[in-house]
């Protein structure tokens, strides 16, 4: 006998990265249509939980019709060796636990998440949320037997979600601010997530006190605290071994380990760098940084920003280029908190790199970016195109400037001339910011390939007669 044999459609990990489009949808619950959502887990006394019970505040699944609706997922949990420290750690497995329900899809984390309920479940009879309480209940106590008593409370009707919604983002600062002040330098062991791998089979996340998860969610305390409670689970230790490059963040022991739990795909990674072995990114990033070739610098776009980015992209475009657990040159999946760190793309001149960001965004981190760059950064308000863009940082004399000047003042271009039915050159996924040059000044011409990397099944280069 099953323990979910009282749930009217299968639960198993089998359903983990099943993806519900919009034609199958009976609901969607949270998302990128509705401001207010949240997930929060919260430690209280082993009297204020009365375990088993699932509580519904507002419509349930069957009273709501096609559309998106603000939701709150609201965990207590109780516990003798439950402490406050590993709320983010069980709140991280909502994701995974509520994804093994047939039929249920939760994407994201946290103020972000996003979740579907496909009509073929509803019709198989999960028609209430007291089933996904029940299984949540079930896979929580079943995985991590620290907790002794567990009570749910979904929250549907849009007031009371917005005002639970307040409590949600006042307790995401006070655990993203317990980590910063603790340098990558001062611990012995970092801490590695595969909970994403159903998504991206060779994501690993590294976190580091001063590179926050990809989702925003696991900090370093919270590695910790996983991997303490669950030695066995998707978070594990990482010893750091010798620190090969301390301006990209290369690391022997993070080399080793993301390579065995990677399958062997990934073999190094640079913890503070966008290009050459960047930090692998799954799906669930708060926000992707996109290098930008025509200005020399990075872009950043959160999830949220429902317009189009300086270059003309969205978000789900500029996503899609970076995750899938690949080290896409460029293409960076972060956390808003790695924003706040000293070593947020730290190889490549940190802020000194950053050419654009949503106001959004900008306001969150206003406090971590260096005086001197504040007005320097142009968000959606400033700017809206490339162009744009170019002669906003000229005026304000923004650093990447001084590489375009750099350029102008090289040698030009003899001649060179190629065949542009025979040459491919990659789409932006590919674009390094390490200058790549090749000459050939013997020859009476000389080519200079900066920021590119072209892949060409043939290039022919022929002298003007
Ligand atoms: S983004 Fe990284 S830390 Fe967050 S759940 Fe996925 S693998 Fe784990």
């Amino acid at each position: 006998m099953s323990m979910f044999d009282d749930i009217p459609v299968d639960v198993g990990v089998i359903y983990e990265g099943e993806r519900i489009r919009w034609p199958d949808t009976y609901v969607e619950l949270g998302g990128p249509k509705v401001e207010y959502k949240f997930e929060l887990v919260k430690v209280r006394s082993p009297d204020e939980v009365e375990d088993g019970k699932t509580v519904i505040i507002g419509p349930d699944i069957k009273d709501l019709k096609k559309g998106s609706y603000p939701f709150g997922i609201y965990i207590e949990v109780a516990g003798r060796d439950l402490d406050e420290e590993l709320e983010g750690v069980i709140e991280r497995r909502i994701h995974e636990y509520c994804n093994y329900i047939e039929g249920f899809m939760h994407l994201n984390q946290r103020y972000d998440i996003w979740i579907r309920i496909s009509k073929r479940s509803v019709e198989k009879g999960l028609n209430s949320l007291k089933y996904v309480g029940k299984v949540l209940q079930r896979l929580f106590k079943s995985e991590l037997p620290i907790i002794e008593k567990m009570q749910v409370t979904f929250i549907t009707d849009p007031e009371k979600v917005k005002e639970k919604f307040k409590e949600a983002m006042e307790t995401y600062e006070k655990r993203d601010a317990k980590a910063r002040g603790l340098k990558d330098e001062d611990v012995e062991a970092f801490y590695g997530c595969v909970l994403c791998q159903s998504f991206a089979p060779t994501h690993v996340c590294v976190i580091t006190p001063q590179r926050y998860s990809n989702c925003g969610a696991i900090s370093w305390f919270d590695g910790r605290a996983a991997a303490r409670i669950d030695p066995k689970g998707p978070v594990f230790r990482i010893n750091k071994g010798e620190c090969i490059d301390p301006i990209r963040g290369e690391y022997t022991g993070v080399n080793e380990i993301v390579k065995m739990k990677s399958g062997g795909e990934i073999k190094r990674v640079w913890l503070y760098s966008a290009f050459g072995y960047p930090h692998t990114s799954c799906g669930c990033f708060e926000a992707v940084a996109f290098y930008i070739p025509e200005v020399e610098g990075f872009g950043i776009v959160h999830r949220g920003f429902a317009e189009k980015t300086p270059n003309g992209l969205p978000f789900s475009t500029l996503a899609d280029s970076t995750a899938g657990g690949r080290q896409v040159d460029g293409f960076h999946g972060i956390s808003i908190e790695y924003m706040r760190s000293e070593k947020f793309l730290q190889a490549e001149g940190g802020w000194k790199s950053i050419v654009w960001m949503p106001e959004a965004v900008k306001e969150k981190v206003k406090d971590f970016i260096p005086k001197e760059m504040i007005d320097k950064i142009p968000t959606e308000k400033d700017v809206s195109n490339i162009e744009e863009l170019k002669k906003f940082l000229e005026a304000r004399n923004h650093p990447v400037v001084a590489k375009w000047k750099v350029e102008v003042e090289k040698p030009p271009v003899k001649e060179a001339v190629t065949a542009p039915t025979e040459t491919a050159a990659q789409p932006p996924v590919t674009v390094t910011a390490m200058p790549v040059g090749a000459s050939a000044p013997s020859g009476g011409f000389k080519i200079i390939l900066k920021n590119a990397k072209i892949h060409a099944r043939r290039v022919i280069i022929r002298r003007r007669e």
